[in-house]
């Protein structure tokens, strides 16, 4: 295919690119990837929960045969139009990411294969993501300037090595923007997601909006904080401050707005969480 009708196609049919995908078409989640190779402060990974939709929250984990045979049920009950991972730790930094993408690939050579990460390990994996034909990617970047990502992040684990503080803020900020700019100059097409932490990131969201659209992202996701982890404490943006900073951000990159913030099991089209029923399909 080339990379205008890849692109038309993500467009007409990805629920999380496109609002005119999201009102036909449905989404998979396949939580294979339970490790995370960064520490965000308001992160809470939760398994076992069957009330709770937010990223980071699965039913459990599952291998990347299990996950296979979820796409197997899935694609037959619904217009599934991408096969995504999402978590709930960092895609990249789970070899079994890898291991399911090359199952499901070979199963269905034309789906649309996503994956969403922090983005450290982007400048290291870009090329096995093009091999594995994967097109779609979404890189969440919070901050501009280390000293803000620094109130973000508590440690990164690189190479072995745990970071925290500026040394941490610093390679993660390296790399989620020199990884967003490989996946552009290779043809993928990639979403950026910001989280909105009222009073640590407000004022540089526009910056990362004006910098992801001159590193040809294609569009951006600011998705309100949901206050967890070390931020619990923190007000969850009101929708008003929510869109008077996608407005700004309007003039520099296409807004997503009908994000439901998904759980890294979603299943179906994004007015329906069907991941429980999935599950007990699959257990059956
Ligand atoms: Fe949690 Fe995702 Fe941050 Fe990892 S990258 S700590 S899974 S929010
Ligand atoms: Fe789409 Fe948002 Fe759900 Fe991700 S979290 S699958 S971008 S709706």
């Amino acid at each position: 295919m080339k990379k205008q009708s890849l692109e038309e196609g993500v467009i007409n049919t990805h629920p999380c690119f496109s609002e005119r995908g999201h009102e036909r078409y449905g989404r998979l989640h396949l939580p294979v990837a339970p490790v995370c190779n960064i520490s965000c402060n308001y992160c809470n990974r939760n398994y076992d929960c069957v009330n709770e939709s937010r990223p980071g929250v699965s039913s459990r984990i599952i291998t990347p045969l299990e996950a296979l045979k979820r796409v197997l049920v899935a694609t037959e009950r619904d217009r599934i139009s991408v096969i995504g991972v999402a978590g709930p730790g960092d895609p990249l930094a789970n070899e079994s990411t890898f291991n399911f993408f090359k199952l499901v690939r070979k199963e269905f050579p034309n789906i649309f294969l996503c994956l969403s990460t922090n983005g450290l390990l982007l400048p290291k994996k870009v090329e096995v993501l093009q091999d594995l034909g994967i097109f779609t990617v979404t890189v969440t970047i919070n901050a501009i300037n280390p000293s803000t990502a620094e109130k973000i992040y508590a440690w990164i684990l690189y190479d072995g090595k745990l970071m925290k503080g500026r040394e941490a803020s610093e390679y993660l900020l390296e790399n989620q923007w020199n990884g967003l700019e490989m996946l552009t100059d290779r043809g993928f097409c990639v979403k950026v997601n910001s989280v909105l932490i009222p009073g640590v990131n407000e004022r540089e969201i526009e910056n990362i909006a004006e910098r992801a659209r001159r590193l040809k992202a294609k569009v951006m996701n600011i998705i309100p904080l949901i206050p967890n982890g070390k931020m619990i404490n923190l007000q969850k943006p009101s929708c008003q401050v929510l869109e008077d900073i996608r407005k700004v951000c309007e003039k520099h990159i296409r807004q997503i707005r009908h994000c439901r913030q998904c759980r890294a099991d979603a299943f179906g089209s994004l007015e329906e969480d069907k991941d429980i029923e999935l599950e007990l399909i699959n257990n059956a």
